[in-house]
């Protein structure tokens, strides 16, 4: 079985390239490396232990696609490929919409062609907003404050429908909560560009001496502790809900919406205690007002996942923070590429 994997060469995308590897599952990667780096490839390899193939390039270009599609014998794909970044959301809708609703509507509509009818797609908790109720439950209200999270509201509905029109359509479709950590091998991880914009990177690259402090967004929030409340789950964790959801749509079709996520939420400070325990040294904070758009509290209740899939996290948070901090120990990133 060949598993496409748009996106592949991402955070999320290359741990799952590894986890389907332990599975006995063969990956292809098609990315055009726009958010991550070519070096990734080798070290998925040695991950693997078997050559990965690539194909580099735009998932909006359906020629590509068509041509993937007719080389490989591809079984199923996982879709991760898209722009993620909240506040950059809201300067370049344009680019937003087109990477990640048409690379959507592109991929499906040469999987239609091409008769590949297995799908996961990465969504985000963030299509909730702030829910009314926690833990929130895969039937509440979607109320995305952002245009990436409408963007993949909007994508979760075309899927919907997709499955809705024709019963030969498997599809999966997967809101992560707060991904974190990296690979315990620390040969894959999160290596975003810049200033990171998340909790664990920052705090990893804060530790490691590039940034002279945390700045905690929001002490007043309606927590226990004022900061911040989210669902951190180990990536590999996550990666591994992806392996079970392939196995659940080999013999199950139609359209599924689950929750990844811990199921508990940790505040800022919490997560700020756990990782300074895992690297053994105190990050220096400073309190700052809210971040925009940001809300109070989220966590999920994955009680979904672990009733269809058997999918549950086996990681916790002291486990998180001291495979980040590995990954950032031994450079935090891969040479330019
Ligand atoms: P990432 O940026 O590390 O990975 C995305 C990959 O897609 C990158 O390798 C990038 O080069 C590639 N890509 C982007 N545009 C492309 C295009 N047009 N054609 C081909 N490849 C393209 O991000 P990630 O954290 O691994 O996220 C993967 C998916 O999971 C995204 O869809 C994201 O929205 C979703 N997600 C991520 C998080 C998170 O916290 N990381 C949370 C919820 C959902
Ligand atoms: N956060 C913070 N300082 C930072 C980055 C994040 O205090 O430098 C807080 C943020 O306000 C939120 C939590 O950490 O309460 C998780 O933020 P992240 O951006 O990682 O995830 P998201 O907000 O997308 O759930």
């Amino acid at each position: 079985m060949t598993v496409l994997v748009t996106g592949g060469a991402g955070y999320i995308g290359s741990h799952v390239v590894a986890a389907l590897a332990r599975a006995g599952m063969r990956a292809l990667v098609l990315d055009d490396f726009s958010n991550s780096s070519r070096a990734v490839m080798p070290r998925l390899e040695r991950l693997a232990g078997t050559h990965v193939p690539l194909v580099e390039g735009d998932v909006r270009d359906a020629t590509l696609l068509r041509d993937t599609f007719a080389r490989h014998p591809i079984s199923a794909v996982v879709h991760c490929a898209g722009l993620k970044a909240v506040g950059e959301s809201g300067e370049r809708p344009l680019a937003y919409w087109d990477v990640n609703v048409n690379g959507s509507f592109r991929l499906a509509e040469v999987m239609g062609e091409a008769g590949v009818a297995t799908l996961v797609f990465s969504s985000s908790a963030t299509v909730y907003g702030q829910p009314e109720r926690l833990p929130v439950d895969e039937s509440a209200p979607l109320k995305p404050a952002s245009v990436y999270g409408r963007t993949k509201r909007t994508v979760e509905d075309f899927l919907r429908d997709l499955a809705a029109s024709n019963a030969n359509w498997r599809i999966a479709i997967l809101r992560y909560f707060n991904p974190a950590g990296a690979h315990p091998s620390a040969l894959i991880g999160e290596a975003p560009r810049g200033r990171p914009n998340n909790l664990v990177p920052f705090l990893c690259r804060t530790a490691a001496g590039e940034f002279p402090e945390l700045s905690i967004f929001g002490t007043d929030y309606p927590t226990p502790d004022g900061t911040g409340i989210r669902d951190y789950l180990h990536v590999d964790d996550l990666a591994e809900g992806h392996v079970a959801a392939l196995r659940y749509l080999a013999d199950h079709a139609g359209a599924l919406t689950l929750n990844l996520g811990m199921g508990r939420g940790f505040s800022v400070l919490e997560v700020v205690a756990a990782f300074e325990r895992a690297c053994g040294r105190s990050v220096t904070k400073s309190f700052a007002p809210r971040r925009d758009g940001d809300i109070a509290c989220v966590y999920a209740d994955p009680a979904r996942a672990q009733r269809v899939l058997g999918w549950s996290t086996s990681r916790d948070l002291d486990a998180i923070c001291a495979d980040a901090w590995r990954w950032q120990a031994a450079g935090g990133g891969y040479e330019k590429g």
